[in-house]
Order: C-alpha cells, then structure tokens, then sequence
C-alpha cells in the first residue's frame, strides 16, 4: 500500500526528515513513536502533501502511484485521510454539511455519482451508530465550542463517513485526557479492516494499551531507527528514549 524509501524532506530550508524507509501493508496498523521534534509530525504532513514540506530526495509509492507528484486534494480522493494535528474550525458550517461536501467530491473525483439526501443520511445513520455519536453534535458548526472529547469523536466520525485507505492519525502533544484516548482508540479499532491501514502518531504509550498495533517504530533525528512489535512500546514507556540514542550514536 505505501512504500516509503529513503525520504528525505525539509521546512524553511532545515532537513527535517533524513532518509526514512517504512512499508506498510494492508489491514496493518503502524505506531510511530519519538522524541519530540524527531520528525514525527513532518513525516505526516509530507504524506498529505502540505505546502511547505519540501521532498528533496527519495520517494513514496502509494497503491502503484508516485504519491509525491499528487496534490493534496488528489491524495484524500485516492484514500488517504490525516486527521488530529490542526483540528479546523469552521464557523457557521455544520459538520453534516462539510461531510456532505467532501464525500461527494471524493465521490465525483472517482467517477462517482453524488450521493442524493436519502442515501446520504443513511450512511450517516450507520455510521454514527457505529462511532457512538449522536446528532446534536454533527448540527452543530464544526469544532466550534467542542470539547476535547467531542473534536476526537468528530474526527472519529469523519474518519467513518470517508472510509479512508490509509489514515494518519497524528495525536497533538499535550492535552488528551484518558477519555478522549478511549474514543480514539475505539473508533480506530472499528474502522480497522483487512483493507485498510492506519498509521498512529503518538508519544502516549497509553493509547497503544487500547490500540494494538502490528508494529512499532522509533522515529529519531529525521529516521526510523528501531522497528518492533507493541512490545517496543512497552519497553519505551518503562526505559525513555536514551538508550535508543545512545545504540544510534554508538
Ligand atoms: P515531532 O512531531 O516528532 O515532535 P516535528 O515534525 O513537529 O516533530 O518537528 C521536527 C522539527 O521540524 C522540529 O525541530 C520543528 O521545530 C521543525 N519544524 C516542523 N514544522 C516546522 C515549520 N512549519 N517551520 C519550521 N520548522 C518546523
Ligand atoms: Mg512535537
Ligand atoms: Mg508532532
């Protein structure tokens, strides 16, 4: 699904990303983990194609395609869903009607004809039921006022209602309380299938005691340094990060 080789990317003139390599599979689900400023951040939005994130070597292949030559636009149409980092807030408009608008144009974009109001509401119906939100939440203005906890099961929801190929879910670094890692985690293992594949970005141990992904990896200085499995975790969150830099710089 995604191969990522030797990528190397750089913001405002500072390489940022030095000669990463990961590969992932469907039905996978990859954490990422790292110190801070290791890079974690960059690696998502380079995959999601932000405008101030400069490839300068490398290459990721997604689903047969050169994903580096697509637009960002083009990538969410072929699949790929990042959510967490910049929760937007868009004043006025409902997260209904903004759904609307994106399933359709990821709809047109594959050829697709518009879902029409009937068809719409039913797979809303479905998947509120299946991410345990109720309406209330979706009349109102996107993220406006919304609490911690609410914003994750938004974005859960949106998540639901895409039906990515592979979604990014890069956690911010502070401010995520145990419920809100509870409603991420519970929607991420719904939504997980033998077809799809998720890539976590995370510097809490915790939410991989509810999420159980396939593999880990320790992203630090700009390369993925340490791969395992959720055991990795557990040694990270009872040992820190220095004895991974200190076997990277031996
Ligand atoms: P992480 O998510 O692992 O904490 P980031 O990818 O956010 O790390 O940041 C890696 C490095 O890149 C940091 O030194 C950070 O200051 C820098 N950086 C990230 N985004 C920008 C930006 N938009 N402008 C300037 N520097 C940035
Ligand atoms: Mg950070
Ligand atoms: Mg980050």
């Amino acid at each position: 699904m995604l191969t990522i080789n030797n990528l190397h990317a750089r913001v405002e003139e500072k390489e940022i990303l030095k000669g990463l390599n990961l590969e992932v599979k469907p039905g996978e689900i990859h954490a990422i983990m790292g110190p801070n400023g290791s890079g974690k951040s960059t690696l998502a939005s380079v995959l999601a194609g932000r405008e101030a994130y400069e490839v300068t070597d490398g290459s990721v292949n997604y689903l047969g395609e050169d994903l580096l030559e697509l637009s960002p636009e083009e990538r969410a149409q072929k699949g790929i869903f990042l959510a967490f980092q910049y929760p937007v807030e868009i004043p006025g408009v409902s997260t209904t009607n903004f759904l609307k608008t994106a399933i359709n144009e990821i709809r047109k974009a594959r050829g697709e004809e518009a879902l029409d109001a009937v068809n719409f509401l039913k797979l809303m119906k479905e998947k509120m039921k299946l991410v345990n939100i109720d309406d209330t939440l979706l009349k109102r203005a996107l993220n406006e006022g919304f609490s911690g906890g609410e914003k994750k099961r938004n974005e859960v929801f949106q998540m639901a209602m895409l039906e990515p190929k592979l979604a990014i879910l890069d956690e911010t670094d502070s401010g995520l309380d145990i419920d809100a890692l509870r409603i991420v985690a519970e929607g991420v293992n719904k939504l997980r299938s033998k077809d799809n594949a998720i890539i976590v970005v995370t510097h809490y141990q915790r939410l991989l005691d509810y999420i159980v992904p396939d593999f880990v990896h320790v992203l630090y200085k700009g390369k993925i340094v340490k791969s395992g499995t959720k055991e990795l975790a557990l040694e990270l969150e009872e040992k820190g990060y220095d004895w991974i830099k200190a076997e990277v710089t031996a």
